[in-house]
Protein backbone atom coordinates (compact mmCIF):
# COMPACT_ATOMS: atom_id res chain seq x y z
CA UNK A 1 0.00 0.00 0.00
CA UNK A 2 0.85 3.44 -1.00
CA UNK A 3 1.45 5.79 1.89
CA UNK A 4 -0.32 9.32 1.85
CA UNK A 5 -0.13 9.48 5.17
CA UNK A 6 1.37 13.48 4.99
CA UNK A 7 -1.23 13.80 2.00
CA UNK A 8 -4.35 15.95 1.61
CA UNK A 9 -7.04 15.16 -0.90
CA UNK A 10 -10.05 16.46 -2.04
CA UNK A 11 -12.85 13.66 -3.68
CA UNK A 12 -15.27 15.37 -6.01
CA UNK A 13 -18.48 13.53 -5.90
CA UNK A 14 -16.89 11.82 -2.92
CA UNK A 15 -20.42 10.88 -1.08
CA UNK A 16 -20.82 7.65 -2.69
CA UNK A 17 -20.19 5.20 -5.85
CA UNK A 18 -16.60 5.51 -7.18
CA UNK A 19 -15.81 8.79 -5.66
CA UNK A 20 -16.33 7.58 -1.76
CA UNK A 21 -14.29 4.41 -3.00
CA UNK A 22 -11.66 6.63 -4.05
CA UNK A 23 -11.87 8.22 -0.52
CA UNK A 24 -11.81 5.41 1.34
CA UNK A 25 -8.17 4.00 -0.70
CA UNK A 26 -6.77 7.04 0.23
CA UNK A 27 -7.79 7.40 3.86
CA UNK A 28 -6.84 4.55 4.70
CA UNK A 29 -3.60 5.10 2.82
CA UNK A 30 -3.30 7.66 5.80
CA UNK A 31 -4.70 10.53 3.71
CA UNK A 32 -6.54 13.29 4.71
CA UNK A 33 -9.37 13.31 3.11
CA UNK A 34 -12.37 16.05 2.19
CA UNK A 35 -15.37 14.89 0.49
CA UNK A 36 -17.61 17.02 -1.78
CA UNK A 37 -21.33 16.60 -3.33
CA UNK A 38 -23.99 18.80 -3.50
CA UNK A 39 -26.23 16.03 -1.06
CA UNK A 40 -25.72 16.94 2.17
CA UNK A 41 -26.84 13.98 3.96
CA UNK A 42 -25.05 11.39 1.63
CA UNK A 43 -22.18 13.68 2.96
CA UNK A 44 -22.51 13.25 6.03
CA UNK A 45 -23.24 9.47 5.67
CA UNK A 46 -19.94 8.89 3.73
CA UNK A 47 -18.08 11.05 6.55
CA UNK A 48 -18.90 8.72 9.64
CA UNK A 49 -18.32 5.94 7.05
CA UNK A 50 -14.71 7.36 6.76
CA UNK A 51 -14.08 8.21 10.46
CA UNK A 52 -15.52 4.80 11.41
CA UNK A 53 -13.06 2.85 9.21
CA UNK A 54 -10.54 4.57 11.15
CA UNK A 55 -9.44 7.54 8.41
CA UNK A 56 -6.97 10.28 10.38
CA UNK A 57 -9.13 13.55 9.06
CA UNK A 58 -12.61 13.51 6.73
CA UNK A 59 -13.69 17.53 5.89
CA UNK A 60 -17.12 17.38 3.70
CA UNK A 61 -17.95 20.33 1.26
CA UNK A 62 -21.60 20.84 0.23
CA UNK A 63 -21.55 22.22 -3.19
CA UNK A 64 -22.20 22.05 -7.06
CA UNK A 65 -19.09 21.52 -9.24
CA UNK A 66 -21.32 22.64 -12.23
CA UNK A 67 -20.33 26.37 -12.72
CA UNK A 68 -16.97 27.90 -12.60
CA UNK A 69 -17.87 29.81 -8.93
CA UNK A 70 -19.53 27.06 -7.75
CA UNK A 71 -16.47 24.96 -8.46
CA UNK A 72 -14.06 26.98 -6.93
CA UNK A 73 -15.98 27.77 -4.03
CA UNK A 74 -15.65 23.90 -3.22
CA UNK A 75 -12.40 23.72 -3.90
CA UNK A 76 -11.57 27.20 -1.87
CA UNK A 77 -13.39 25.54 1.46
CA UNK A 78 -11.30 22.68 0.81
CA UNK A 79 -8.58 23.76 0.08
CA UNK A 80 -9.17 25.95 4.02
CA UNK A 81 -10.26 22.98 5.68
CA UNK A 82 -7.25 20.95 5.08
CA UNK A 83 -4.87 23.45 5.33
CA UNK A 84 -4.12 23.03 2.00
CA UNK A 85 -4.20 20.57 -0.87
CA UNK A 86 -1.77 17.95 -2.41
CA UNK A 87 -4.12 15.60 -4.75
CA UNK A 88 -7.49 16.44 -6.15
CA UNK A 89 -10.20 13.83 -7.59
CA UNK A 90 -11.96 15.31 -10.30
CA UNK A 91 -14.48 12.30 -10.17
CA UNK A 92 -18.09 13.90 -10.11
CA UNK A 93 -19.80 13.27 -12.93
CA UNK A 94 -23.31 12.31 -14.21
CA UNK A 95 -24.75 10.10 -16.82
CA UNK A 96 -28.31 10.23 -18.02
CA UNK A 97 -29.51 8.82 -21.20
CA UNK A 98 -30.87 10.03 -23.94
CA UNK A 99 -30.75 8.77 -27.05
CA UNK A 100 -29.85 11.38 -30.17
CA UNK A 101 -33.23 11.67 -31.62
CA UNK A 102 -34.69 12.68 -27.99
CA UNK A 103 -31.31 14.58 -27.09
CA UNK A 104 -32.38 18.03 -26.26
CA UNK A 105 -29.55 21.19 -26.00
CA UNK A 106 -30.43 21.11 -22.53
CA UNK A 107 -29.21 17.75 -21.91
CA UNK A 108 -26.37 18.40 -23.69
CA UNK A 109 -25.47 22.00 -21.40
CA UNK A 110 -25.95 19.89 -18.57
CA UNK A 111 -23.75 17.04 -19.29
CA UNK A 112 -20.96 19.54 -20.44
CA UNK A 113 -21.55 21.27 -17.71
CA UNK A 114 -21.00 19.00 -14.75
CA UNK A 115 -18.09 16.84 -16.45
CA UNK A 116 -16.59 18.76 -18.44
CA UNK A 117 -16.66 22.27 -17.29
CA UNK A 118 -17.08 21.08 -13.54
CA UNK A 119 -13.70 19.18 -14.03
CA UNK A 120 -11.74 21.77 -15.99
CA UNK A 121 -12.79 24.74 -13.07
CA UNK A 122 -11.94 22.57 -10.26
CA UNK A 123 -8.89 21.63 -11.78
CA UNK A 124 -8.40 25.68 -11.98
CA UNK A 125 -9.29 26.53 -8.54
CA UNK A 126 -7.05 24.21 -7.02
CA UNK A 127 -3.96 24.77 -8.69
CA UNK A 128 -2.61 26.97 -6.39
CA UNK A 129 -3.23 24.81 -3.54
CA UNK A 130 -1.22 22.28 -5.76
CA UNK A 131 1.42 24.54 -6.88
CA UNK A 132 1.83 25.79 -3.12
CA UNK A 133 2.17 21.77 -2.30
CA UNK A 134 5.36 21.19 -4.44
CA UNK A 135 3.47 17.52 -5.39
CA UNK A 136 0.54 18.19 -6.92
CA UNK A 137 -1.66 15.40 -8.17
CA UNK A 138 -4.57 15.76 -10.45
CA UNK A 139 -6.68 12.12 -11.06
CA UNK A 140 -9.42 12.96 -13.34
CA UNK A 141 -12.36 9.89 -13.54
CA UNK A 142 -12.98 9.48 -17.06
CA UNK A 143 -14.66 6.07 -18.39
CA UNK A 144 -14.14 3.24 -21.07
CA UNK A 145 -17.37 4.64 -22.82
CA UNK A 146 -16.12 8.05 -24.65
CA UNK A 147 -12.22 7.13 -25.08
CA UNK A 148 -12.29 3.63 -25.92
CA UNK A 149 -15.87 1.99 -26.27
CA UNK A 150 -19.61 3.60 -27.32
CA UNK A 151 -23.37 2.37 -26.10
CA UNK A 152 -26.24 3.91 -27.42
CA UNK A 153 -27.78 6.76 -25.37
CA UNK A 154 -24.49 7.90 -23.79
CA UNK A 155 -23.09 9.38 -26.68
CA UNK A 156 -23.16 12.90 -25.12
CA UNK A 157 -21.68 11.04 -22.22
CA UNK A 158 -19.13 9.67 -24.17
CA UNK A 159 -18.09 12.98 -25.25
CA UNK A 160 -17.49 14.35 -22.03
CA UNK A 161 -15.47 11.73 -21.25
CA UNK A 162 -13.15 12.16 -24.15
CA UNK A 163 -12.92 15.71 -23.63
CA UNK A 164 -11.49 15.27 -20.15
CA UNK A 165 -8.47 13.74 -21.67
CA UNK A 166 -8.45 16.23 -24.39
CA UNK A 167 -7.74 18.32 -21.34
CA UNK A 168 -6.09 16.83 -19.24
CA UNK A 169 -2.79 16.02 -22.02
CA UNK A 170 -2.60 20.15 -22.67
CA UNK A 171 -3.04 20.52 -18.76
CA UNK A 172 -0.81 18.14 -18.00
CA UNK A 173 2.18 20.13 -20.12
CA UNK A 174 0.61 23.04 -18.32
CA UNK A 175 1.05 22.46 -15.29
CA UNK A 176 4.67 20.31 -15.23
CA UNK A 177 6.57 23.46 -14.41
CA UNK A 178 4.57 23.60 -11.06
CA UNK A 179 5.39 19.82 -10.44
CA UNK A 180 1.93 19.06 -10.77
CA UNK A 181 0.72 16.12 -12.66
CA UNK A 182 -2.33 15.17 -14.29
CA UNK A 183 -3.65 11.71 -15.10
CA UNK A 184 -6.89 10.05 -15.74
CA UNK A 185 -9.13 6.50 -14.38
CA UNK A 186 -10.76 5.04 -16.85
CA UNK A 187 -13.07 2.74 -15.32
CA UNK A 188 -15.10 0.03 -16.95
CA UNK A 189 -18.78 -1.42 -15.51
CA UNK A 190 -18.04 -0.48 -11.42
CA UNK A 191 -20.33 -2.09 -9.02
CA UNK A 192 -21.91 1.04 -7.62
CA UNK A 193 -25.09 1.93 -5.64
CA UNK A 194 -27.14 3.00 -8.63
CA UNK A 195 -25.99 -0.36 -11.09
CA UNK A 196 -26.85 -3.17 -8.24
CA UNK A 197 -30.73 -1.45 -8.30
CA UNK A 198 -30.40 -2.66 -11.75
CA UNK A 199 -31.10 -6.44 -10.35
CA UNK A 200 -28.75 -9.79 -10.72
CA UNK A 201 -29.86 -10.89 -13.45
CA UNK A 202 -28.56 -8.12 -15.38
CA UNK A 203 -25.46 -7.47 -13.56
CA UNK A 204 -24.37 -11.52 -14.47
CA UNK A 205 -25.04 -10.33 -17.87
CA UNK A 206 -22.66 -7.69 -17.64
CA UNK A 207 -20.14 -9.97 -15.53
CA UNK A 208 -20.44 -12.87 -18.48
CA UNK A 209 -19.06 -9.90 -21.13
CA UNK A 210 -15.90 -9.09 -18.53
CA UNK A 211 -13.28 -11.59 -18.69
CA UNK A 212 -11.69 -11.19 -15.49
CA UNK A 213 -15.49 -12.13 -14.45
CA UNK A 214 -16.93 -10.03 -12.61
CA UNK A 215 -17.55 -5.96 -12.27
CA UNK A 216 -14.82 -3.70 -10.86
CA UNK A 217 -15.40 -2.46 -6.82
CA UNK A 218 -15.15 1.41 -6.33
CA UNK A 219 -11.99 0.63 -4.66
CA UNK A 220 -10.52 -1.26 -7.84
CA UNK A 221 -11.16 2.01 -8.94
CA UNK A 222 -9.61 4.20 -5.24
CA UNK A 223 -6.42 1.49 -5.72
CA UNK A 224 -5.37 3.04 -9.13
CA UNK A 225 -6.13 6.48 -7.89
CA UNK A 226 -3.73 5.80 -5.21
CA UNK A 227 -0.93 4.68 -7.25
CA UNK A 228 -1.28 8.02 -9.18
CA UNK A 229 -1.51 10.36 -5.87
CA UNK A 230 1.41 8.55 -4.91
CA UNK A 231 4.86 9.95 -4.82
CA UNK A 232 6.16 6.46 -6.49
CA UNK A 233 3.87 7.70 -9.45
CA UNK A 234 5.80 11.78 -9.33
CA UNK A 235 6.87 11.31 -13.15
CA UNK A 236 3.97 9.58 -14.59
CA UNK A 237 2.25 12.68 -16.69
CA UNK A 238 -1.21 13.22 -18.94
CA UNK A 239 -1.40 9.78 -19.00
CA UNK A 240 -4.97 6.94 -18.11
CA UNK A 241 -4.96 3.85 -16.59
CA UNK A 242 -8.20 1.53 -17.92
CA UNK A 243 -9.55 -0.18 -14.96
CA UNK A 244 -11.97 -2.72 -16.68
CA UNK A 245 -10.91 -5.98 -15.72
CA UNK A 246 -10.49 -6.80 -19.05
CA UNK A 247 -13.99 -5.74 -20.70
CA UNK A 248 -12.28 -3.68 -23.23
CA UNK A 249 -10.19 -6.43 -24.81
CA UNK A 250 -12.17 -9.26 -26.97
CA UNK A 251 -12.47 -8.03 -30.54
CA UNK A 252 -15.65 -9.72 -30.51
CA UNK A 253 -18.20 -12.40 -28.33
CA UNK A 254 -16.49 -15.34 -29.96
CA UNK A 255 -13.62 -14.29 -27.95
CA UNK A 256 -14.71 -14.78 -24.41
CA UNK A 257 -15.89 -18.14 -24.91
P1 LIG B 1 -22.67 8.24 -8.63
O1 LIG B 1 -22.75 7.04 -7.76
O2 LIG B 1 -23.92 8.81 -9.22
O3 LIG B 1 -21.91 9.39 -7.79
C1 LIG B 1 -21.70 10.65 -8.37
C2 LIG B 1 -21.13 11.58 -7.32
O4 LIG B 1 -20.95 12.88 -7.92
C3 LIG B 1 -22.05 11.77 -6.13
O5 LIG B 1 -21.28 12.04 -4.98
C4 LIG B 1 -22.86 13.00 -6.54
O6 LIG B 1 -23.45 13.61 -5.40
C5 LIG B 1 -21.76 13.84 -7.21
N1 LIG B 1 -22.25 14.83 -8.16
C6 LIG B 1 -23.07 14.62 -9.24
N2 LIG B 1 -23.32 15.79 -9.85
C7 LIG B 1 -22.66 16.75 -9.16
C8 LIG B 1 -22.54 18.17 -9.30
N3 LIG B 1 -23.19 18.86 -10.28
N4 LIG B 1 -21.77 18.85 -8.41
C9 LIG B 1 -21.15 18.19 -7.42
N5 LIG B 1 -21.21 16.86 -7.23
C10 LIG B 1 -21.97 16.15 -8.09
O7 LIG B 1 -21.69 8.01 -9.85
P2 LIG B 1 -20.43 7.02 -10.03
O8 LIG B 1 -20.90 5.83 -10.78
O9 LIG B 1 -19.71 6.84 -8.75
O10 LIG B 1 -19.56 7.89 -11.04
C11 LIG B 1 -18.49 8.72 -10.59
C12 LIG B 1 -17.60 9.05 -11.78
O11 LIG B 1 -17.17 7.83 -12.37
C13 LIG B 1 -18.31 9.84 -12.87
O12 LIG B 1 -17.42 10.82 -13.38
C14 LIG B 1 -18.62 8.78 -13.92
O13 LIG B 1 -18.67 9.33 -15.22
C15 LIG B 1 -17.44 7.85 -13.76
N6 LIG B 1 -17.65 6.47 -14.21
C16 LIG B 1 -18.56 5.64 -13.59
C17 LIG B 1 -18.67 4.31 -14.02
C18 LIG B 1 -19.57 3.31 -13.34
O14 LIG B 1 -19.65 2.15 -13.79
N7 LIG B 1 -20.25 3.64 -12.26
C19 LIG B 1 -17.91 3.85 -15.11
C20 LIG B 1 -17.03 4.73 -15.72
C21 LIG B 1 -16.90 6.04 -15.26
P3 LIG B 1 -24.72 14.61 -5.53
O15 LIG B 1 -25.65 14.00 -6.53
O16 LIG B 1 -25.28 14.67 -4.14
O17 LIG B 1 -24.16 15.91 -5.96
Amino acid sequence: MFDLSDVRVLVTGGSRGIGLGIARVLASAGAAVAVSARGADALAAAADELRAAGAREVVTVAGDIGSRAAASAVVDEAVAALGGLDVLCANAGIFPEARLADMTEGDVDTIFDVNVKGTIFSVQAAVPALTASGRGRVVLTSSITGPVTGYPGWSHYGATKAAQLGFLRSAAIELATARITVNAVLPGNVLTEGLAGLGEDYLAQMARSIPLGALGTPEDIGHAVAFLASREAAYVTGQSIVVDGGQTLPESPEALA
